[in-house]
């Protein structure tokens, strides 16, 4: 291809006598494109390369035959377009290619990228690969869809780590920590029990929400039989499925492809799958393929010109400039499109910033109204971006369509997240149960909740409960498994499982959206270890023979959210009916709390249900009013069907347990 430079800005500079403010205003005065062509396109003409870096000297394409280790076979050099992208094409189409970027900024010659918009890659992500996408699908994957979930709160999501949930020689799957290991029908633990997917329908959920599962840095893929373990929160390609994920990281169609069966068999068991986004830090400052792709654009800097760090990763993106908002947006509208996700959380999300969290709710809901959209409504540092811009909890009302987790409900029920002794509502400390209420009514405006007396927060933050995901532990901090053991000393694991049914009982029967972390629900522990992202599998694998060892547990989870997803009494989708419907009690003990949702709550068949929760170590004379109540719960059981009937008066709630009644009629 001719090259022909048109212009030769210079490259800017991150001085540090140059401030913030105007490095905002020279990113912002960079030329954006908005076609949807960037980087690479196969059409009948040929194959097309078009990348955006408006302060590049040059730029060009070197083509490959392998995915690693080899000299290119070819080099394109590409010319300068409108809107500060480059072009480059070839007559063929490079279906098996790979290929990566040069930009030379400033005199210099950036190392090799393959780019922002790599959709498929090999080994490590190093080169993006030319493929044949329509080669990827499944069968039936035209028809594909997932679940239906009018209302964000119909959703019960259980968050999961590939090698997690597959890894425990107990799992009885063969591809333990692959994509495929979703795929597996009928798998079971040496007693019997139902293991992977089955084991997923059997609890009832309704959404795996996987950890990152787009292309991460921290594993060699090179090196898959040591067995490397990470979370993934250090993103290295935004567009293609993880390599380690896969059975062959090598072969660019394998990932893509077995995460589409991945999501198809889920589908198929009637079960949605949201995907771990963090669009707000990069894995590597200057080696990411943002900073090699259009230096300096995509992050923020402090006053100094050094990199700020709201991720406390290193460095944070810049979704307040025009090109990071259209990549986040456009990135998970082709997750949504071509692999059918049907969710996305995301990570420390109040570094994004309000628009453009909004931009991705209305695009998505247009691919698919049932998509839900939740984050991290917090930053893990300061950032630039000022705090009435942030996608924060406190401004959750500002989005539309963007739910936020409350660490309101997290802590009180179970006590502090980062101090192991601290108890919390469900564990007998008083003081907790103003900020549980919170919970119940999904931090709406309610006339019986004082928010004056909230731990975490000091007035009524969400509009409706379709913006609350309701929680009490996820794979940050102590499992609450190991949470109990560390805050219970001395206690037996029958009072700490007890403690962990009151707990999640709370969860699955407040307005909002209950999330549970994988595991729990056989009462699964990470031997005390609170940060475990790269710890061994020994740590993170759930061993799935606590299924049967703790076959009451399970149970009484899967009760529970049947329960929850039969009654919609404890899936209302505004605050006015919750403010209408749920009547507390007046009650003056420490660590019990009584209400009733009344009226045939949101078209509930039950007139009304009563719940007690008792979370000191002393029995609880409730008052019941008059008539017939069906029992529900009790005594730390559980049947969503009822276990018999008591007559209104007085009745003893157990220390440590919830008691829950209908009245039928
Ligand atoms: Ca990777």
């Amino acid at each position: 291809m001719q090259f022909k430079t048109l212009l030769a800005p210079a490259v800017i500079m991150l001085a540090g006598s140059v401030f913030a403010q105007q490095m905002d205003e020279q990113y912002n005065a960079w030329p954006t494109y908005s076609g949807d062509d960037l980087e690479l396109l196969v059409d009948n003409n040929g194959t097309h390369f078009t990348l955006w870096s408006p302060k590049a000297d040059a730029a060009e394409v070197l083509i490959y035959n392998t995915d690693r280790n080899t000299p290119a076979t070819d080099t394109l050099r590409m010319k300068r377009s409108d809107g500060g992208v480059w072009r480059a094409s070839v007559p063929d189409k490079l279906y098996g290619k790979f290929y990566t970027f040069v930009v030379t900024v400033g005199g210099k010659r950036l190392a090799e990228t393959p780019g922002i918009w790599a959709k498929a890659t090999g080994t490590n992500g190093e080169r993006a690969a030319i493929i044949d996408f329509a080669a990827t699908n499944p069968e039936g994957w035209d028809t594909d869809k997932g679940p239906s979930t009018p209302n964000i709160t119909d959703a019960v999501i259980y968050e999961m780590h590939h090698r997690d949930f597959s890894a425990h020689p107990s799992s009885g799957i063969v591809h333990k920590g692959k994509f495929l290991a979703l795929t597996e029908p009928a798998t079971k633990t040496p007693q019997g029990a139902a293991t992977g997917i089955e084991h997923l329908k059997e609890l009832g959920v309704t959404h795996v929400h996987i950890l990152p599962s787009y292309d991460y840095n921290s594993v060699d893929e090179s090196q898959l039989q040591s067995n490397q373990y990470n979370w993934g929160y250090d993103p290295q390609n935004y567009n293609t499925p993880e390599g380690s994920y896969s059975t062959d990281p090598a072969n660019p169609l394998a990932r893509v492809r077995e995460m589409k069966e991945m999501v198809k068999a889920l589908h198929d068991a009637g079960i949605g799958v949201v995907m771990d986004v963090v669009y707000n830090h990069t894995a590597e400052n200057d080696g990411s393929n943002f900073s090699l792709t259009a230096p300096g654009y995509f992050y923020r800097y402090r006053a100094d010109g050094s990199y700020s760090d709201a991720s406390g990763c290193g460095n944070e993106t810049a979704s307040d400039r025009k090109m990071m908002s259209d990549f986040i947006v456009n990135s998970v509208k082709y997750w949504a499109k071509e692999y059918h996700i049907d969710g996305f959380r995301f990570d420390l999300m109040a570094i994004h910033d309000i628009e453009t969290m909004n931009r991705v709710a209305e695009e998505l809901k247009k691919i698919n109204p049932d998509i839900i959209i939740y984050g991290e409504g917090w930053t893990a540092g300061d950032s630039p971006l000022p705090v009435e811009r942030r996608a924060l909890k406190e401004n959750v009302d500002k989005m539309r369509g963007v739910a936020v987790f409350s660490d309101d409900l997290r802590d009180a029920v179970k006590g502090h997240y980062s101090n192991a002794a601290d108890r919390g509502f469900a564990t007998g400390k008083p003081g907790n149960e103003e900020t549980v209420k919170i919970g119940i009514v999904a931090a709406t405006a309610h006339p019986q909740v004082d928010y004056s007396k909230g731990n975490n927060s000091k007035f009524p933050y969400a509009g409706a409960p379709t913006e609350i995901i309701n929680y009490v532990s996820c794979h940050d901090d102590l499992t609450l498994t190991d949470k109990l053991a560390k805050s219970m000393p001395g206690s037996t694991e029958a009072q700490r499982q007890r403690a962990a049914r009151l707990a999640q009982t709370i969860v699955f029967t407040s307005q909002g959206t209950p999330f549970l972390f994988a595991g729990e629900e056989m009462f699964r522990n990470k031997k005390g270890v609170h940060n475990s992202y790269k710890s061994p599998d020994s740590i993170n694998a759930i061993d799935w023979t606590l299924k049967t060892k703790n076959g009451e547990q399970f149970d009484y989870y899967r009760e529970l959210i049947r329960l929850r997803r039969n009654h919609p009494a404890f899936r209302m989708t505004t605050a006015d009916e919750i403010a209408r419907n749920i009547v507390f009690d007046k009650i003056t003990s420490p660590n019990v709390i009584s209400y009733s949702i009344r009226n045939n709550a949101n078209g509930d068949e039950w007139k009304e249900i009563k719940l007690v929760f008792n979370g000191s170590e002393s029995p609880f004379v409730a008052r019941i009013p008059k008539g017939e109540w069906t029992v529900i719960a009790r005594d730390g059981k559980i049947d969503a069907d009822g276990m018999g009937t008591i007559k209104g008066g007085s009745t003893v709630v157990a220390p440590t347990s919830a008691l829950i009644l209908a009245r039928i009629r």
